[in-house]
């Protein structure tokens, strides 16, 4: 039990790398808000949790959704002690099918909407003493790959604010890190390989083919880096990104 008594708030947290990051916070003894967009699906997640989690309506595109997520956890469980920016949203498209509601909703929310969510718990970081925000990133923050332009810009973004806040909040004793996970089986998946539909057998082989570990990533390789990089074990570790990718970028 690594995190007895601290307080985590998971954004995105009622689906894929986030809830199994919710599961493996409280295996290990925190106490966690669920802040999602669909808040009857962070209800009914945090429900199957019991009394140690609470699940909360929040649009992270919204700096006062991300303030009163925080503010859940510190009415509900008396501090914060770990922010896991992890809401996130898929585009998989050529270059000119790129129009401008498009560009903004991903740069809304996996760039922007990562920053409101580390503003709006720096404060109550700080009241704690310090404490850790761990950003979920993407493989596509680190390096690039055709059709993906406007989610691997703002992703490579999100290590940039990543990076400048270890450095803003290192003072406050507040580290600073991101995940940096390869394709995951998640809901998400069939957005990136295959469009909007199920995900063809032959592109989830040629995904799995080209990684040297011979596996697609899980959403509970995330969470327990995110549970390492929010522990005591992580103490030395700000500004990182911990890359999730079966050894694909290691060639
Ligand atoms: P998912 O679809 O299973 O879960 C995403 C969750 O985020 C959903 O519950 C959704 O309701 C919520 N969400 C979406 N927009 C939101 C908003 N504006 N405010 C609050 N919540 C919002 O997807 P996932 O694969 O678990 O994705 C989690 C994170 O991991 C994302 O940041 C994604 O970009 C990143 N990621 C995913 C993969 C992958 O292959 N699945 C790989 C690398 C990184």
């Amino acid at each position: 039990m690594r995190l007895v008594d601290r307080v985590a708030v998971v954004t995105g947290g009622a689906s894929g790398i986030g809830l199994a990051t919710v599961g493996r916070l409280v295996e290990e003894g925190a106490r966690v808000v669920i802040a999602d967009l669909d808040g009857d699906r962070a209800a009914e997640a945090a429900a199957g949790f019991g009394s140690a989690v609470v699940g909360v309506a929040c649009d992270v595109t919204r700096a006062e959704d991300c303030r009163a997520a925080v503010e859940t956890a510190v009415e509900r469980f008396g501090r914060l002690d770990l922010m896991h920016a992890n809401a996130g949203t898929p585009f998989t498209g050529p270059l000119d099918e790129v129009d401008q509601a498009t560009l903004d909703r991903v740069v809304d929310v996996n760039l922007k909407g990562a920053f409101w969510t580390a503003q709006a718990a720096a404060p109550a970081l700080i009241e704690a003493g310090g404490g850790s925000i761990v950003f979920t990133a993407s493989l596509q923050a680190v390096i690039a790959r055709p059709r993906y332009a406007p989610y691997t810009a703002a992703k490579h973004g999100v290590i940039g604010l990543m990076k400048a806040l270890a450095l803003e909040l290192a003072p406050h004793g507040i580290r600073v890190n991101a995940i940096a996970p390869a394709a995951t089986e998640t809901p998400m998946l069939s957005a990136f390989l295959g469009g909007m539909g199920d995900v063809p057998d032959s592109a989830r082989e040629n995904f799995r083919a080209s990684i040297p570990l011979g596996r697609m990533a899980t959403p509970r390789d995330s969470a327990d880096a995110v549970v390492f990089l929010a522990s005591d074990e992580a103490r030395m570790v700000t500004g990182h990104t911990l890359v999730l990718d079966g050894g694909t970028t290691a060639g």
